[in-house]
Order: structure tokens, then C-alpha cells, then sequence
């Protein structure tokens, strides 16, 4: 017990000395400005999280949307297939819906369509007939408007379906695959490129 003790009170006395050294760094111009500084980007870190949540909502209802279906859930109890769409230009997902504790970024969408009572993108949309992944619909119509900058919607659309069917229909290795990925900025070890992933997902 002895032994527990001594280690305990060296501790304590360690201690001491470091508090009494943080004190006086506390005091010190350098160390004050430092606290403030923090302080300040911790505000407008939260302002900018704030707005950030502003300005997708702004974008949502702004957008003219192009619709895929972003997911097929099959409902046992209902005995239908529940169809999730989303747009390839704004991101918007009604399929965040299904989710139950959705953050993030999938949380403005949720709490968009919340409040919109949207369940399904009635206004000024386009529908496809394309079942696709979203991060890949996106980055497709990232590089269509990349390349055609003015490009109506109606054109964008005809292009995007065009880009797909040849990235499904030419079939290429694996490596190729990663390559791809890679150029459109997806996840080299990306996997969604058919609508084959729904079946395991
Ligand atoms: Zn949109």
C-alpha cells in the first residue's frame, strides 16, 4: 500500500507543476490569442454549418430536376416495390426517406423533403426511365456539364443516358473499371456501375 501511495502523491505533484506551468502560458499574449482564435473558428465553423444547410435547401428548391430511381425496396408486408428517385443535377434523394437516423448532409434532405411534404419530386422534373446509383448519376452529369456548360436539361438528359448505357453495355476488366472510377472521381474500388448492386444492397 505503501508503494500505491508514493506513486499516487508523485503523480499529484506532477500534476501540480504542470497546472502551474498551464497557468502561466495561460497568461501569456501569445497563448491568449491562440484561446480567442479557437474560439472564433469554433463560431464560424457552426455558422458555416448553419448556411451551408441554407444554401442546399436553396439549391433544392431551385433545381428543375432530373430524376432517376436511386433505389428499389421491395415491401414484404405491402407486397410492392417501393420506388426512391433522385436528382442527377442537385443530389436530392427521396430515398433518405426510408433511412431512420439519416445525418449529415442526407439529413438536410430529409428535413427539405420533411418540410416540403414532398415524397415524391412532383415540380419541374424530368423523369428517366434509369435505375442508377447516385454518386455515379451525379458525377456523369458533373462531366456532361463540365464539357457543355450551357447544356439544357432536356439534352443533359439524352447525353446522361447515353453515357450510361455505354458505360454498362462495353464491357472492360477490372482494371479498367478502377481506372474509370478514378477519372470520374469516384472510389477506385466503386462497385455500382449496373443496377446488379441492388440486389445485394
Ligand atoms: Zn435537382
Amino acid at each position: 500500500m505503501g508503494k500505491l501511495r508514493e506513486e499516487y502523491d508523485s503523480l499529484i505533484e506532477q500534476r501540480r507543476k504542470i497546472i502551474e506551468q498551464l497557468t502561466m502560458l495561460e497568461e501569456s499574449e501569445t497563448v491568449q490569442q491562440y484561446i480567442e482564435l479557437k474560439k472564433q473558428n469554433e463560431e464560424l465553423y457552426n455558422q458555416q454549418l448553419s448556411l451551408y444547410r441554407d444554401v442546399k435547401m436553396e439549391e433544392y428548391a431551385s433545381c428543375s430536376h432530373i430524376l432517376v430511381c436511386s433505389k428499389l425496396v421491395y415491401d414484404r408486408y405491402e407486397g410492392r416495390t417501393c420506388e426512391w428517385c433522385g436528382c442527377i443535377k442537385c443530389g436530392l434523394d427521396t430515398s433518405v426517406l426510408d433511412s431512420d437516423y439519416p445525418l449529415g448532409l442526407q439529413k438536410i434532405m430529409y428535413d427539405y423533403l420533411k418540410k416540403s411534404h414532398l415524397h415524391s419530386l412532383n415540380i419541374q422534373e424530368i423523369k428517366t426511365d434509369v435505375i442508377c446509383d447516385m454518386d455515379l448519376a451525379q458525377v456523369i452529369y458533373a462531366k456532361i456539364k463540365s464539357v457543355y456548360p450551357n447544356i439544357d436539361d432536356e439534352t443533359a438528359r439524352k447525353y446522361f443516358e447515353i453515357a450510361l448505357d455505354n458505360i454498362r453495355n462495353i464491357k472492360v476488366s477490372d482494371e479498367r473499371k478502377e481506372n474509370r472510377a478514378k477519372r470520374l472521381s469516384l472510389d477506385s474500388k466503386f462497385k455500382k456501375w449496373d443496377i446488379s448492386y441492388l440486389l445485394y444492397s
